[in-house]
């Protein structure tokens, strides 16, 4: 794992050696931060609960941004916070938490399930926490009840499981428009006014140019796909199961009626 860097002053960022996904850390100024997609390994949550410590950093409040396995971790070693997520995506966690074990102990064995995606459900605009100004972008690209956090002071937008410079969109096929889902949800991103570091799910931290040029390779992605043209997007010279995720979602989009 990277360890936490500071990208904005009170936001820190770790990469974990599994899909470089992030962990993001906002301190609230007095001793306590707000924890979003602490992951992934059980080695990593030891050292960033150990890291935190040193830093004089005591998780008050959690944050998941969508209820994939990657994103629902917790440690006891991170202390008992409410932690929270949008309805939709309590409910989707909540109905799916076997087979998110499942998913957890493949990639990541050894973690205690009995915190695996014990999310508590936020119907709100912003995170209530004692911190700066957590907004949320709710949206349901990529996964129902994706909620991205905007942090108006320091400019931080933590994207989740969009706008990043090594995957593809990965549109949610289960759902009636993936397509029209996905793209609503980089409007609404795309709306943010202030934006100067992007931080995505899986990748790494950009500046506000970088976020608009991913928000247009993505939109560009999101075109080849509608209408059949041929792709020339760099991330998908990646690793094999991103290349077969795009497959499928050719092969999703491109059947008769959907
Ligand atoms: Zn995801």
């Amino acid at each position: 794992m990277r360890r936490l860097t500071e990208v904005a002053p009170g936001v820190l960022v770790a990469t974990s050696s599994f899909q470089l996904t992030t962990t993001t850390v906002v301190a609230d100024g007095d001793g306590g931060c707000l924890l979003i997609d602490p992951g992934v390994t059980v080695a990593e949550l030891a050292q960033l609960a150990a890291d935190l410590r040193d830093l004089g950093l005591r998780p008050t409040a959690g944050w998941s941004t969508h209820p994939h396995w990657d994103h629902v971790l917790w440690s006891a070693k991170l202390g008992v916070v409410p932690r929270y997520a949008t309805p939709a995506a309590v409910a989707v966690a909540k109905a799916g938490r076997a087979e998110l074990a499942r998913e957890a102990q493949r990639d990541a064995p050894g973690h205690d399930f009995r915190l695996l995606a014990r999310l508590t459900p936020l119907d709100a605009t912003a995170i209530g926490w004692d911190g700066p100004e957590a907004r949320l972008i709710v949206h349901d690209g990529h996964a129902p009840g994706h909620g991205a956090v905007f942090l108006p002071g320091s400019g931080v937008l933590v994207a989740g499981d969009m706008c990043s410079d090594v995957e593809i969109p990965l549109l949610d096929l289960a759902a009636a428009d993936p397509l029209g889902d996905y793209r609503a949800g980089l409007e609404r991103l795309a709306s943010v006014r202030g934006v100067r570091h992007v931080v995505p799910g899986h990748g790494s931290v950009g500046d506000a140019d970088e976020f608009r040029r991913r928000l247009a390779a993505d939109a560009s992605y999101l075109d080849a796909l509608m209408l059949g043209r041929p792709f020339s997007d760099p991330r998908l010279r990646g690793p094999q199961w991103l290349r077969d995720a795009h497959e499928e979602q050719v092969r999703h989009v491109g059947r008769p009626g959907s």
